[in-house]
């Protein structure tokens, strides 16, 4: 097992930054299916840390969505209004900060980095784009984000994917020049803080998975690292029963081979 003597927990962890669009009722349809058959306890997440994104419609088409789609969760908002005054993420950024501080302590290596997000831009866009890793900046809201210095060469597994995590990632930012925390770390911190043992995620996600279980070991989230991941595409074209019936395969596989 991937987890010994952690209870299966899944989570559907939607970001309220827009309306869902196929691809997102495509991993909730796949993310349910996979608690059912492991008897799994279903979690709802509102990833709104990115509190420039909100929008409370946003929030309020994701309980639409998973009623219209008969999917109940038992950990989690039961409604917008229940989100908002108990389970938003937007008045957790000293958390998070506290989080970045220890993982720092802790001997993740970062760096601010300076560029522009016009210099982000273009092919060679990942990571940082002027040789901030050797400047010794200071980290400095509206000035400066800080990123995780990945080396060349690193290589994070799930379960029996290899990714190459410089490649797919670069030096990925962990705090946002705008003085708020990346997806990246509330997403380890939320996803350490409900014990998730199983995470679904369309296949386009899959270097933030690689990210997030690199940034583990310094957040002290031992099960995300030791989580099953799932990692499906994002195409409905046969059905989405079919397409959650061959996800499900390959997570109860991927269980029995560990
Ligand atoms: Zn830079």
């Amino acid at each position: 097992m991937s987890s010994p003597g952690r209870a299966p927990l899944t989570r559907l962890a939607p970001t309220p930054s827009g309306f869902l669009h196929e691809g997102n009722r495509l991993n909730f349809r796949a993310t349910a299916d996979l608690a059912a058959s492991l008897g799994a306890t279903l979690a709802l997440r509102i990833d709104d840390a990115d509190a420039t994104r909100y929008r409370r419609e946003y929030a309020e088409d994701i309980f639409v969505t998973l009623r219209e789609m008969a999917i109940s969760w038992t950990v989690g908002p039961r409604d917008v209004d229940d989100f908002e005054r108990h389970w938003t993420q937007r008045t957790k950024t000293e958390y998070y900060r506290d989080a970045l501080r220890q993982a720092i302590a802790s001997g993740l290596p970062v760096y601010a980095c300076a560029c522009s997000r016009a210099q982000q831009s273009g092919p060679a866009s990942k990571g940082c784009a002027g040789g901030c890793r050797t400047r010794s900046l200071a980290l400095e809201p509206g000035r400066t984000a800080l990123r995780v210095t990945i080396d060349a060469g690193t290589q994070v597994m799930l379960g029996d994917e290899v990714v190459p995590l410089a490649e797919a990632m670069g030096d990925f930012v962990i705090w946002r020049r705008d003085d708020l925390p990346a997806y990246q770390l509330v997403s380890v911190v939320e996803d350490r803080d409900l014990g998730v043992t199983h995470i679904v995620r369309g296949r386009d996600l899959l270097p933030s998975s690689a990210a997030q279980v690199h940034l583990a070991r310094w957040t002290d989230a031992q099960n995300v690292a030791d989580a099953v991941y799932v990692h499906h595409g994002l195409v409905t074209d046969a059905s989405g029963a079919k397409l959650s019936k061959s996800t499900l395969a390959r997570a109860t596989r991927r269980e029995g081979d560990r």
